[in-house]
């Protein structure tokens, strides 16, 4: 049964900080298939399309018939551990660190036979499994042999830990609590064992709804944190930069207009400064203290989440200088993501539909509820998981993008 981990000690500050080390990330780009699937959460094989057989590792044909039509299928992951195996010695430095390292030999239901990182709870061979791809601190797929059936604590192994963001025991802030949002992201990490929370507010003499219920939460300190104010962001970052371990960023504004209902740039400058330049000051402050603590041992800094958009994909005509803000936002987060892969730091970019808030006021459901938007995050950090696409609008609008982006274009123009 996995130890449960314990809310790990205050920093020797004479100890030096370990510099962070990476797996090993070379891939083929038929390999990123694998990777691909694994940022938004699922176990995706090649299946061939004359001969059917399901193949690992990834290739550019058919092992069985030589035939190039193969397509990505995702797969259940149920499995049969053959052997296990303990390493207790490595050239590679990432694993040299982490020694000892459980490896496993799994046939998969669908054929293949593949080898996994191996959960502390999977009985010795021959056990029933589940095997699931998750990302790996370079950011790419790995496969992970799972206990069957939910075993207590099971998230606290300690390899497994090493794949995911798991919130437990980790200090997080949340750059806008005014929004409900906001407020249900601050619960949703609470419920998840975080450590504490800073909750960011850009106007601390305003009063706002759940503010009161805010403060009472032992573990929420409220700071004063104004996005589009370069001071104001910079002085945060110098008081708590260094000991936040994930960062959410939710902060965004949001008016509903196209090009034409609207005289001059106000508005749309407005939701620059926060979407896009509020997430670019965030990454020049916030950002180099995270990199530095990506190997900090049990509580380094592990994620950046951004509240991004559906409409970040394909323009949204009556809502559109958001969604060009929204555009840029999700552009400057690939940056983000390519800068801050080498400490480890995993960059979480969530793509919802519209939110049930006020200013989706007047759009037909469906419209997902803040709280579900919240458990999204909760579960992403939870699984590791890149790319998150919450709700059903936001799943449909992907498939429709995936499929056309042209029609998509078209059909939200009328
Ligand atoms: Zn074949």
């Amino acid at each position: 049964m996995t130890q449960e981990i314990s809310r790990p000690r205050k920093k020797n500050p004479v100890l030096r900080t370990r510099l962070p080390t990476l797996p090993p990330a070379a891939r083929s780009r038929i390999a990123l298939g694998l990777t691909a699937a694994a940022a938004q959460g699922r176990f995706e094989l090649q299946q061939c399309g004359e001969c059917g057989s399901v193949q690992y590792p990834p290739r550019e044909a058919c092992q069985s018939c030589l035939s190039t039509r193969l397509s990505w299928k995702e797969q259940s992951g149920e499995g049969e551990l053959l052997a296990s195996t303990v390493l207790h010695h490595s050239n590679d430095l990432f694993f040299r660190e982490r020694l000892p390292w459980r490896l496993g030999l799994v046939r998969l239901g669908s054929g293949p036979m593949v080898v996994t990182h191996l959960h502390g709870d999977v009985p010795a061979a021959p056990a029933k499994v589940r095997v699931a791809a998750r990302l790996d601190r370079a950011g790419q797929a790995v496969l992970v042999a799972l206990p069957d059936k939910e075993t207590p604590h099971m998230a606290d192994d300690r390899q497994l830990r090493e794949f995911t963001c798991d919130p437990k025991f980790r200090k997080v802030l949340v750059t806008d609590g005014k929004t409900a949002v906001g407020q249900a992201l601050v619960k949703g990490i609470l419920k998840a064992e975080a450590d504490l929370v800073w909750v960011g507010h850009a106007e601390p003499w305003k009063k706002f709804t759940g503010l009161d219920e805010l403060q009472i939460i032992p573990q929420v300190t409220l700071v004063p944190l104004d996005l589009t104010d370069s001071k104001n962001v910079r002085e945060l970052a110098a008081e708590i930069g260094g000991k936040v371990d994930i960062l959410i960023n939710n902060s965004e504004y949001h008016r509903a207009f196209g090009i034409a209902n609207r005289q001059g740039v106000e508005t749309a400058r407005a939701e620059m400064d926060v979407n896009y330049f509020g997430l670019l000051r965030l990454a020049q402050e916030f950002g180099p203290a995270m990199r530095s603590r990506g190997a900090d041992g049990l509580a380094s800094a592990v994620a950046w989440v951004n509240l991004l958009s559906i409409y970040a994909l394909a323009n949204f005509p009556s809502h559109g200088t958001f969604s060009a803000s929204k555009a840029a936002a999700q552009s400057l987060a690939q940056c983000l993501r390519a800068e801050m892969r080498p400490a480890g730091v995993r960059v979480v970019n969530v793509f919802p539909g519209p939110i049930d808030d006020e200013w989706n006021q007047l759009l037909p459901p469906p419209k997902i509820a803040p709280q579900s938007l919240a458990n999204a995050v909760v579960k992403a950090l939870r699984d590791g998981i890149e790319d998150v696409y919450p709700g059903d609008v936001a799943q449909e609008w992907l498939e429709r993008w995936r499929d056309n982006p042209k029609a998509l274009e078209r059909e939200l123009a009328a």
